[in-house]
């Protein structure tokens, strides 16, 4: 059974869909004038697990991230490029896209631009206006605005717990004569001369932003969601205003699980050192895989602040490698296996199938408890040091070894399906994290292989003091080398 932290009433509340066996989502999205930051990605990486979930549930799925392509930013960011406001967000929205295919999530079923839901944004705005939550005020050029009343709306601040009369004793007062009260919202902004407008019943003008939202998700699920999600730093006012429309417009509940994931810290003055000081999750991926930006985001609860500083970066390389050594290992057993004898007396290790299904019921146990991903992972450590407990690199094979090995890989690719990790063939991830941090510590793979060819010629001819002298030279380059049966293997300390 599913549990969400719903941040309206901030419980721990039970997921029950409005249709059985159907989940709608609506996430937030970006508005598009750049290339977006790191920070951007939490949400993506998350709700792509959220989805994921609800599949492996037994739902069907629809989930929903929007566009905001009418924008002030966008406007000026279209003055400065000398190109149309069309032409920037196309751009951007390209951009954003191959951002999510090179981090390798699943798709977004929908992805709405307000430019293109005018209608139902004007539709729902005179609905407001009719039913007295909103009200017109002169505006530009001999159009008018349209502001939401939010003293019209009695359980304005319900989601973010913050009540109206608090929140307008702390606002600087707005010299605005045209609003009723300080915290009323633009729903509709007439136009200035040249600007990019849409005609509408108040004349020349265009949306605000939080109306966009509230008239996508009525275009696109009606009335009421099953679960809104966003960023923290958007429950209010975006998400209660989004409430007051929607609710204003439906007079029905709008959402049933308000989800909000917390912010990115980025450690200060030390990871702007590193990093530079507002990295694009472009410029982040040419350094990293983007499997140590998931790993960084899904590590750590979503309710939780992500702390994106170089320590963290490390612990993620150190975690994937310590994944990506064990699928290697049973990977390279059922290789051997399959080129072997042991084929033909392959026997099927119930009692590691007993093991890895409790470990499978504990994830579900985790991953119900309102996504705790941390306890996922814990579930996963137990289960890599269980594994190789019972396997050693170079080891002996036999008809257990490949049933385990197995067993091992598939339950570790189930398990990152959903969260779009431990996906990549694991030798050549490994041979990539290495070659990485080779680059990082400025040291050829040429040298290492040649060092540590001498010192096997130097162990071969039993000249022990030069082979130490060699692994002594090695660990200087933070090269670990292992001697096994089968010969020796060389890694880069992580
Ligand atoms: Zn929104």
């Amino acid at each position: 059974m599913l549990k969400i932290y719903n941040t309206l009433g901030k419980n721990l509340e039970e997921f029950k869909p409005i249709k059985p066996g159907y989940a709608s989502i609506y996430v937030c999205g970006p508005t598009v004038y750049d290339y977006l930051h790191v920070g951007n990605f939490r949400g993506p990486v998350f709700f792509n697990l959220v989805k994921n979930w609800l599949v492996y549930l037994g739902y069907q799925v629809d989930y929903a991230v929007n566009f905001t392509d009418v924008d002030d930013k966008i406007i000026k960011r279209a003055g400065e490029e000398k190109k149309t406001p069309m032409e920037v967000t196309n751009f951007y929205i390209e951009q954003y896209k191959k951002d999510l295919a090179h981090l390798g999530l699943g798709p977004q079923t929908m992805n709405p631009r307000v430019s293109e839901h005018m209608p139902g944004i004007i539709k729902m705005i005179s609905e407001l206006i009719e039913k007295k939550y909103a009200y017109t005020a002169a505006g530009l050029n001999n159009a008018q605005d349209v502001n939401y009343s939010i003293s019209e709306f009695k359980s304005y601040g319900k989601l973010s717990g913050r009540n109206p009369e608090e929140l307008q004793s702390g606002v600087r007062i707005e010299v605005d004569e045209k609003k009723k009260s300080p915290l009323d919202f633009a729903l509709w902004k007439s136009a200035k001369p040249g600007e990019i407008s849409w005609p509408s019943p108040w004349g020349e003008g265009r949306p605000g932003w939080h109306i966009e939202c509230s008239a996508m998700i009525r275009d696109l699920f009606g009335d009421k969601i099953d679960i809104h999600g966003g960023g923290l730093d958007l429950m209010f006012p975006h998400h209660e205003n989004e409430m007051a429309q929607s609710e204003g417009c439906s007079g029905k509940d709008f959402v049933g699980y308000w989800m909000h994931w917390n912010m990115i810290n980025f450690g200060g003055a030390k990871m702007s050192k590193s990093l530079g000081n507002l990295v694009s999750l472009r410029d982040f991926l040419k350094q990293q895989h983007p499997e140590v930006y998931k790993w960084m985001m899904l590590s750590v609860h979503y309710r939780s602040t992500a702390e994106f500083v170089p320590e963290n970066i490390d612990r993620a390389i150190q975690s994937l490698a310590k994944i990506y050594s064990s699928l290697a290992m049973a990977e390279t057993v059922l290789k051997d296996c399959a080129a072997s004898d042991a084929k033909s007396t392959f026997t099927h290790d119930a009692k590691y199938e007993t093991e890895l299904a409790s470990a499978w019921k504990k994830i579900e146990e985790a991953l119900n408890d309102d996504f705790g991903t941390p306890a996922a992972f814990a579930v996963i450590f137990d289960t890599i040091r269980g594994y190789n407990a019972k396997n050693k690199r170079g080891m002996k094979l036999t008809a257990t070894t490949q049933s385990q090995g197995q067993q091992f890989v598939s339950f570790i690719k189930k398990f990152g399906s959903l969260l779009s990790l431990f996906q990549e063939d694991a030798a050549q991830f490994l041979i990539s994290l290495d070659n990485q941090l080779l680059q990082q510590a400025d040291v050829q793979r040429a040298t290492v292989d040649e060092l540590v060819q001498q010192r096997t010629a130097a162990r071969l001819a039993k000249d022990f003091a030069k082979s130490d002298e060699l692994r002594r030279q090695l660990t200087d380059l933070k090269i670990l080398v292992s001697d096994l049966p089968t010969g020796s293997f060389w890694e880069v300390m992580k």
